[in-house]
Protein backbone atom coordinates (compact mmCIF):
# COMPACT_ATOMS: atom_id res chain seq x y z
CA UNK A 1 0.00 0.00 0.00
CA UNK A 2 1.63 3.31 -0.77
CA UNK A 3 2.58 5.37 2.44
CA UNK A 4 0.50 8.26 3.30
CA UNK A 5 0.70 10.82 6.08
CA UNK A 6 -1.62 11.09 8.45
CA UNK A 7 -3.75 14.07 9.32
CA UNK A 8 -0.26 16.39 10.89
CA UNK A 9 1.83 15.43 8.48
CA UNK A 10 3.59 12.96 9.84
CA UNK A 11 5.32 9.94 8.28
CA UNK A 12 4.59 7.78 11.99
CA UNK A 13 6.82 10.00 14.32
CA UNK A 14 8.78 12.06 11.89
CA UNK A 15 7.72 15.26 9.54
CA UNK A 16 4.95 17.54 10.76
CA UNK A 17 5.14 21.42 10.60
CA UNK A 18 7.77 23.27 12.84
CA UNK A 19 7.27 26.67 11.76
CA UNK A 20 6.34 30.23 12.34
CA UNK A 21 2.62 30.57 13.37
CA UNK A 22 2.64 33.16 9.76
CA UNK A 23 3.10 30.01 7.80
CA UNK A 24 0.79 27.79 9.20
CA UNK A 25 -2.21 29.06 7.09
CA UNK A 26 -0.11 29.31 3.97
CA UNK A 27 0.74 25.86 4.55
CA UNK A 28 -2.75 24.44 4.81
CA UNK A 29 -3.71 26.43 1.76
CA UNK A 30 -0.71 24.51 0.27
CA UNK A 31 -1.97 21.34 1.33
CA UNK A 32 -5.49 21.88 0.39
CA UNK A 33 -4.87 23.02 -3.19
CA UNK A 34 -2.42 20.29 -3.70
CA UNK A 35 -4.85 17.21 -2.98
CA UNK A 36 -7.38 19.43 -4.87
CA UNK A 37 -4.67 19.73 -8.03
CA UNK A 38 -3.76 16.01 -7.77
CA UNK A 39 -6.61 14.80 -7.71
CA UNK A 40 -7.73 16.35 -10.85
CA UNK A 41 -7.51 14.96 -14.10
CA UNK A 42 -6.96 18.31 -16.04
CA UNK A 43 -3.86 19.04 -13.73
CA UNK A 44 -2.36 15.70 -14.26
CA UNK A 45 -2.98 16.01 -17.97
CA UNK A 46 -1.17 19.28 -17.84
CA UNK A 47 1.66 17.58 -15.78
CA UNK A 48 2.08 14.76 -17.84
CA UNK A 49 1.76 17.08 -20.71
CA UNK A 50 4.89 18.97 -20.07
CA UNK A 51 6.72 15.93 -18.63
CA UNK A 52 6.51 14.63 -22.31
CA UNK A 53 6.95 17.18 -24.46
CA UNK A 54 9.19 19.70 -22.23
CA UNK A 55 11.23 17.82 -19.85
CA UNK A 56 11.97 14.46 -22.58
CA UNK A 57 9.66 12.12 -20.82
CA UNK A 58 9.76 8.73 -20.18
CA UNK A 59 13.01 8.83 -19.96
CA UNK A 60 14.12 4.80 -20.52
CA UNK A 61 15.76 2.51 -18.57
CA UNK A 62 19.18 1.42 -19.99
CA UNK A 63 20.74 -1.99 -19.36
CA UNK A 64 24.43 -2.25 -18.48
CA UNK A 65 25.96 -5.10 -19.80
CA UNK A 66 29.44 -4.21 -19.17
CA UNK A 67 28.80 -3.30 -15.39
CA UNK A 68 26.71 -6.82 -15.00
CA UNK A 69 29.37 -8.47 -16.60
CA UNK A 70 32.43 -7.40 -14.44
CA UNK A 71 30.23 -7.51 -11.04
CA UNK A 72 28.19 -10.72 -11.92
CA UNK A 73 25.00 -8.58 -11.16
CA UNK A 74 22.22 -7.90 -13.49
CA UNK A 75 22.37 -3.96 -13.81
CA UNK A 76 19.98 -2.02 -14.95
CA UNK A 77 20.05 2.04 -14.66
CA UNK A 78 17.16 4.25 -14.76
CA UNK A 79 18.24 7.42 -17.02
CA UNK A 80 16.83 10.27 -15.13
CA UNK A 81 20.11 12.24 -16.60
CA UNK A 82 18.47 12.16 -19.87
CA UNK A 83 15.89 15.38 -18.72
CA UNK A 84 16.03 18.28 -19.90
CA UNK A 85 17.91 20.56 -17.05
CA UNK A 86 19.82 17.13 -16.99
CA UNK A 87 18.44 15.77 -13.62
CA UNK A 88 15.69 14.67 -11.53
CA UNK A 89 15.26 18.27 -10.25
CA UNK A 90 12.82 19.73 -12.81
CA UNK A 91 9.80 16.82 -12.11
CA UNK A 92 9.36 18.69 -8.74
CA UNK A 93 9.94 22.21 -10.28
CA UNK A 94 7.96 21.75 -13.04
CA UNK A 95 4.67 20.40 -10.53
CA UNK A 96 5.25 23.01 -7.94
CA UNK A 97 4.91 25.86 -11.30
CA UNK A 98 1.72 24.36 -12.22
CA UNK A 99 0.33 24.26 -8.78
CA UNK A 100 1.51 27.74 -8.38
CA UNK A 101 -0.17 29.21 -11.95
CA UNK A 102 -3.38 27.23 -10.31
CA UNK A 103 -3.29 28.95 -6.64
CA UNK A 104 -2.32 32.67 -8.88
CA UNK A 105 0.79 32.63 -7.62
CA UNK A 106 3.44 35.67 -9.21
CA UNK A 107 6.40 34.77 -7.93
CA UNK A 108 8.56 32.15 -7.12
CA UNK A 109 11.22 31.71 -4.52
CA UNK A 110 13.84 29.25 -4.17
CA UNK A 111 16.83 27.63 -2.04
CA UNK A 112 19.51 26.04 -4.23
CA UNK A 113 23.01 24.36 -3.20
CA UNK A 114 24.88 23.14 -6.17
CA UNK A 115 22.44 25.15 -8.25
CA UNK A 116 21.07 22.46 -10.12
CA UNK A 117 17.38 23.27 -8.20
CA UNK A 118 18.06 26.54 -9.10
CA UNK A 119 18.42 25.83 -12.90
CA UNK A 120 15.58 23.99 -12.90
CA UNK A 121 12.95 26.32 -11.40
CA UNK A 122 14.55 28.80 -13.39
CA UNK A 123 13.89 27.29 -16.45
CA UNK A 124 10.22 26.44 -15.61
CA UNK A 125 9.70 30.19 -14.31
CA UNK A 126 11.08 31.32 -18.02
CA UNK A 127 8.45 28.54 -19.69
CA UNK A 128 5.99 30.44 -17.76
CA UNK A 129 6.31 33.67 -17.45
CA UNK A 130 6.44 33.95 -13.97
CA UNK A 131 9.25 36.05 -11.87
CA UNK A 132 12.19 33.81 -10.00
CA UNK A 133 14.73 34.57 -7.34
CA UNK A 134 16.82 32.06 -5.96
CA UNK A 135 18.68 31.87 -2.57
CA UNK A 136 21.84 30.44 -2.33
CA UNK A 137 24.80 30.48 0.18
CA UNK A 138 27.86 33.08 -1.19
CA UNK A 139 30.45 29.93 -0.59
CA UNK A 140 28.03 28.02 -3.26
CA UNK A 141 27.82 31.14 -5.27
CA UNK A 142 31.11 31.07 -5.81
CA UNK A 143 31.79 27.18 -6.12
CA UNK A 144 28.85 26.84 -9.09
CA UNK A 145 29.81 29.81 -11.43
CA UNK A 146 28.11 28.23 -14.08
CA UNK A 147 24.78 27.74 -12.34
CA UNK A 148 24.86 31.20 -11.38
CA UNK A 149 25.28 32.18 -14.71
CA UNK A 150 22.32 29.78 -15.95
CA UNK A 151 20.08 31.05 -13.75
CA UNK A 152 20.66 34.83 -14.56
CA UNK A 153 20.39 33.92 -18.51
CA UNK A 154 17.27 32.36 -17.56
CA UNK A 155 15.86 35.83 -16.05
CA UNK A 156 15.97 34.66 -12.33
CA UNK A 157 17.52 36.98 -9.73
CA UNK A 158 20.16 35.14 -7.47
CA UNK A 159 19.90 36.18 -4.12
CA UNK A 160 23.85 35.85 -2.14
CA UNK A 161 23.12 34.53 1.32
CA UNK A 162 26.25 35.78 3.53
CA UNK A 163 25.01 34.31 7.06
CA UNK A 164 25.95 31.08 9.13
CA UNK A 165 28.00 28.56 7.15
CA UNK A 166 27.00 30.50 3.64
CA UNK A 167 25.86 27.05 2.06
CA UNK A 168 22.61 25.35 1.67
CA UNK A 169 20.94 25.37 5.18
CA UNK A 170 21.26 28.86 5.28
CA UNK A 171 20.02 29.59 1.70
CA UNK A 172 16.92 27.46 3.54
CA UNK A 173 16.40 29.85 6.19
CA UNK A 174 16.76 32.81 4.16
CA UNK A 175 14.05 31.86 1.58
CA UNK A 176 11.47 30.79 4.74
CA UNK A 177 11.99 34.24 5.67
CA UNK A 178 11.11 35.50 2.47
CA UNK A 179 8.11 33.36 2.02
CA UNK A 180 7.23 34.29 5.77
CA UNK A 181 7.01 38.19 4.36
CA UNK A 182 5.67 37.66 0.93
CA UNK A 183 3.41 34.59 1.27
CA UNK A 184 0.81 36.47 -0.06
CA UNK A 185 1.55 36.39 -4.02
CA UNK A 186 4.52 34.38 -3.19
CA UNK A 187 5.02 30.24 -4.16
CA UNK A 188 8.17 28.54 -2.40
CA UNK A 189 9.90 25.98 -4.37
CA UNK A 190 11.66 23.34 -1.95
CA UNK A 191 13.69 21.25 -3.90
CA UNK A 192 13.43 18.38 -2.08
CA UNK A 193 11.76 15.61 0.42
CA UNK A 194 12.61 18.11 3.04
CA UNK A 195 10.59 21.12 5.06
CA UNK A 196 7.30 21.50 6.53
CA UNK A 197 4.12 19.32 5.76
CA UNK A 198 2.67 19.08 2.60
CA UNK A 199 6.25 19.56 1.09
CA UNK A 200 7.94 15.84 1.78
CA UNK A 201 4.37 13.83 0.29
CA UNK A 202 3.89 16.62 -2.16
CA UNK A 203 7.48 16.94 -4.09
CA UNK A 204 7.34 12.73 -3.03
CA UNK A 205 4.39 12.49 -5.77
CA UNK A 206 5.97 14.99 -8.16
CA UNK A 207 8.60 12.80 -8.48
CA UNK A 208 7.07 9.60 -8.02
CA UNK A 209 7.02 9.35 -11.99
CA UNK A 210 10.32 7.96 -11.53
CA UNK A 211 9.52 4.68 -9.71
CA UNK A 212 6.10 4.65 -11.97
CA UNK A 213 8.07 5.06 -15.20
CA UNK A 214 10.59 2.31 -14.07
CA UNK A 215 8.13 -0.49 -12.63
CA UNK A 216 6.31 -0.10 -15.32
CA UNK A 217 9.35 -0.62 -17.83
CA UNK A 218 10.83 -3.02 -15.88
CA UNK A 219 7.80 -5.61 -15.97
CA UNK A 220 7.55 -4.69 -19.68
CA UNK A 221 10.84 -5.90 -20.54
CA UNK A 222 12.20 -8.56 -18.35
CA UNK A 223 8.71 -9.52 -16.77
CA UNK A 224 9.33 -9.20 -13.62
CA UNK A 225 10.41 -7.23 -10.93
CA UNK A 226 14.00 -6.31 -9.98
CA UNK A 227 15.55 -7.74 -6.24
CA UNK A 228 16.63 -4.25 -5.66
CA UNK A 229 16.31 -0.58 -6.23
CA UNK A 230 19.28 1.87 -5.51
CA UNK A 231 19.31 5.69 -5.46
CA UNK A 232 21.22 8.15 -3.30
CA UNK A 233 20.01 10.46 -1.02
CA UNK A 234 20.57 14.50 -0.20
CA UNK A 235 17.59 15.47 1.23
CA UNK A 236 15.92 12.20 -0.69
CA UNK A 237 13.77 13.34 -4.09
CA UNK A 238 15.12 11.10 -6.66
CA UNK A 239 15.10 8.04 -4.16
CA UNK A 240 11.68 8.44 -2.58
CA UNK A 241 10.99 9.00 -6.15
CA UNK A 242 11.88 5.93 -7.13
CA UNK A 243 11.43 3.52 -3.60
CA UNK A 244 7.76 4.73 -3.27
CA UNK A 245 6.15 2.62 -6.47
CA UNK A 246 8.25 -0.38 -5.14
CA UNK A 247 7.69 0.19 -1.27
CA UNK A 248 4.83 -2.22 -1.69
CA UNK A 249 6.45 -4.68 -3.29
CA UNK A 250 8.14 -6.47 -0.17
CA UNK A 251 9.99 -8.87 -2.26
CA UNK A 252 11.96 -5.68 -3.69
CA UNK A 253 15.25 -4.98 -1.34
CA UNK A 254 15.09 -0.57 -1.38
CA UNK A 255 18.71 0.98 -0.24
CA UNK A 256 19.59 4.70 0.40
CA UNK A 257 23.04 5.52 -0.12
CA UNK A 258 24.27 8.70 1.33
CA UNK A 259 27.27 11.01 1.20
CA UNK A 260 29.76 9.28 3.46
CA UNK A 261 32.55 12.05 2.75
CA UNK A 262 35.99 11.52 4.18
CA UNK A 263 34.63 8.60 6.25
CA UNK A 264 32.11 8.66 8.63
CA UNK A 265 34.18 8.07 11.60
CA UNK A 266 35.77 11.27 10.31
CA UNK A 267 32.65 13.05 11.08
CA UNK A 268 33.47 15.10 7.58
CA UNK A 269 29.90 13.62 5.72
CA UNK A 270 26.75 14.00 5.11
CA UNK A 271 25.40 10.92 6.45
CA UNK A 272 22.29 11.95 8.63
CA UNK A 273 20.12 8.53 8.84
CA UNK A 274 23.56 6.28 9.09
CA UNK A 275 25.45 8.15 11.50
CA UNK A 276 22.96 10.94 13.22
CA UNK A 277 19.73 10.94 15.07
CA UNK A 278 16.04 12.27 15.08
CA UNK A 279 15.73 16.55 15.74
CA UNK A 280 14.04 19.58 13.77
CA UNK A 281 15.96 20.99 10.75
CA UNK A 282 13.29 23.34 7.98
CA UNK A 283 10.27 22.91 9.75
CA UNK A 284 10.10 19.12 9.86
CA UNK A 285 11.20 16.39 12.57
CA UNK A 286 13.61 13.78 11.01
CA UNK A 287 17.19 12.24 11.15
CA UNK A 288 19.60 14.69 10.72
CA UNK A 289 23.28 16.21 11.70
CA UNK A 290 23.64 17.48 15.13
CA UNK A 291 25.56 17.66 18.65
CA UNK A 292 24.92 16.55 21.81
CA UNK A 293 23.41 20.03 22.19
CA UNK A 294 21.27 20.16 19.46
CA UNK A 295 23.51 22.35 17.47
CA UNK A 296 23.52 21.63 13.82
CA UNK A 297 27.12 19.85 12.61
CA UNK A 298 28.96 20.97 9.40
CA UNK A 299 28.98 18.51 7.02
CA UNK A 300 31.31 17.74 3.77
CA UNK A 301 30.72 15.61 0.27
CA UNK A 302 32.04 16.54 -2.97
CA UNK A 303 28.65 16.01 -4.34
CA UNK A 304 26.79 19.10 -3.79
CA UNK A 305 23.69 17.79 -4.12
CA UNK A 306 24.43 15.35 -1.22
CA UNK A 307 26.14 18.24 1.20
CA UNK A 308 23.33 18.75 3.56
CA UNK A 309 22.62 17.61 7.43
CA UNK A 310 19.08 16.85 7.31
CA UNK A 311 16.68 14.27 5.23
CA UNK A 312 12.88 13.94 4.40
CA UNK A 313 10.78 12.32 6.98
CA UNK A 314 9.48 9.55 4.88
CA UNK A 315 13.11 8.38 4.61
CA UNK A 316 13.33 8.36 9.07
CA UNK A 317 10.00 6.69 8.66
CA UNK A 318 11.50 3.90 6.52
CA UNK A 319 14.90 2.91 8.06
CA UNK A 320 12.68 2.64 11.51
CA UNK A 321 9.78 0.43 10.09
CA UNK A 322 13.30 -1.39 8.21
CA UNK A 323 11.42 -1.29 4.58
CA UNK A 324 14.46 0.52 3.34
CA UNK A 325 18.18 0.01 4.22
CA UNK A 326 20.59 2.76 4.47
CA UNK A 327 24.84 2.89 3.77
CA UNK A 328 27.26 5.53 3.17
CA UNK A 329 29.46 5.79 0.09
CA UNK A 330 32.91 7.76 0.51
CA UNK A 331 33.70 10.62 -1.73
CA UNK A 332 36.82 8.33 -2.87
CA UNK A 333 34.36 5.40 -3.90
CA UNK A 334 32.35 7.88 -5.36
CA UNK A 335 34.68 9.25 -7.55
CA UNK A 336 35.86 5.46 -8.01
CA UNK A 337 32.56 4.81 -9.34
CA UNK A 338 31.94 7.62 -11.20
CA UNK A 339 35.36 6.99 -13.35
CA UNK A 340 34.02 2.93 -14.13
CA UNK A 341 30.86 4.27 -15.58
CA UNK A 342 32.43 6.67 -17.44
CA UNK A 343 34.64 4.45 -19.02
CA UNK A 344 32.63 1.10 -19.16
CA UNK A 345 29.35 2.24 -20.56
CA UNK A 346 29.62 6.09 -21.85
CA UNK A 347 27.43 7.03 -18.83
CA UNK A 348 28.84 10.21 -17.10
CA UNK A 349 26.81 10.04 -14.21
CA UNK A 350 26.70 13.15 -11.77
CA UNK A 351 28.84 12.39 -8.58
CA UNK A 352 25.39 12.28 -6.43
CA UNK A 353 24.26 9.75 -9.08
CA UNK A 354 27.85 7.99 -8.29
CA UNK A 355 26.64 7.30 -4.92
CA UNK A 356 24.34 5.23 -5.78
CA UNK A 357 26.39 2.87 -8.68
CA UNK A 358 29.11 2.51 -5.83
CA UNK A 359 27.74 -0.24 -3.81
CA UNK A 360 27.49 -2.46 -6.79
CA UNK A 361 31.07 -3.87 -5.61
CA UNK A 362 30.09 -4.99 -2.58
CA UNK A 363 29.26 -8.63 -2.80
CA UNK A 364 28.40 -8.87 1.05
CA UNK A 365 25.32 -6.28 0.57
CA UNK A 366 24.35 -7.39 -3.32
CA UNK A 367 25.16 -11.10 -4.09
CA UNK A 368 26.22 -12.53 -7.50
CA UNK A 369 23.18 -13.10 -9.63
CA UNK A 370 21.36 -9.99 -8.00
CA UNK A 371 18.93 -7.87 -10.13
CA UNK A 372 19.65 -4.24 -9.39
CA UNK A 373 18.06 -1.16 -10.76
CA UNK A 374 19.89 2.10 -10.22
CA UNK A 375 18.65 5.49 -10.22
CA UNK A 376 21.00 7.37 -12.20
CA UNK A 377 19.39 10.97 -10.88
CA UNK A 378 21.61 13.01 -13.26
CA UNK A 379 24.52 13.82 -15.18
CA UNK A 380 27.97 14.69 -14.79
CA UNK A 381 28.30 17.74 -17.11
CA UNK A 382 28.45 20.19 -13.96
CA UNK A 383 30.91 18.18 -12.09
CA UNK A 384 33.34 18.35 -14.66
CA UNK A 385 35.31 21.40 -13.35
CA UNK A 386 35.74 19.31 -10.26
CA UNK A 387 36.45 16.01 -11.46
CA UNK A 388 38.85 17.68 -13.84
CA UNK A 389 40.56 18.70 -10.53
CA UNK A 390 40.41 15.34 -8.35
CA UNK A 391 41.04 12.63 -11.10
CA UNK A 392 44.40 12.46 -12.75
CA UNK A 393 43.51 10.92 -16.66
C1 LIG B 1 20.07 17.51 -6.09
C2 LIG B 1 20.50 16.21 -6.60
C3 LIG B 1 20.46 15.05 -5.79
C4 LIG B 1 20.07 15.07 -4.34
O1 LIG B 1 18.75 15.45 -4.07
P1 LIG B 1 17.65 14.38 -3.66
O2 LIG B 1 16.52 15.22 -3.18
O3 LIG B 1 18.23 13.53 -2.57
O4 LIG B 1 17.32 13.58 -4.85
C5 LIG B 1 20.80 13.83 -6.36
N1 LIG B 1 21.22 13.75 -7.65
C6 LIG B 1 21.29 14.84 -8.45
C7 LIG B 1 21.74 14.67 -9.86
C8 LIG B 1 20.92 16.10 -7.96
O5 LIG B 1 21.01 17.18 -8.76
Amino acid sequence: MLIRPDHRGRFGAFGGRYVPETLIPALEELDRQFERAWADSHFREEYAHYLSEYVGRPSPITEARKLSAQTGLHVVVKREDLNHTGAHKINNALGQCLLALRMGKKRIIAETGAGQHGVATATVCALFGLECEVYMGVEDIARQQLNVFRMKLLGAKVNPVSSGTKTLKDALNEAMRDWVTNVGDTHYIIGSVAGPHPYPYMVREFQRVIGDEARAQYLDRYGRLPDVGIACVGGGSNAMGLFSAFVPDADVRLIGVEAGGLGLETGKHAAPLTAGSPGVLHGSYSYLMQDEDGQILGTHSVSAGLDYPGVGAEHSYLKDIGRVEYIAITDDEALAAFRWVAREEGLIPAFESAHAFAPLHDRKLLPAGTRVLVNMSGRGDKDMETAARLLDL
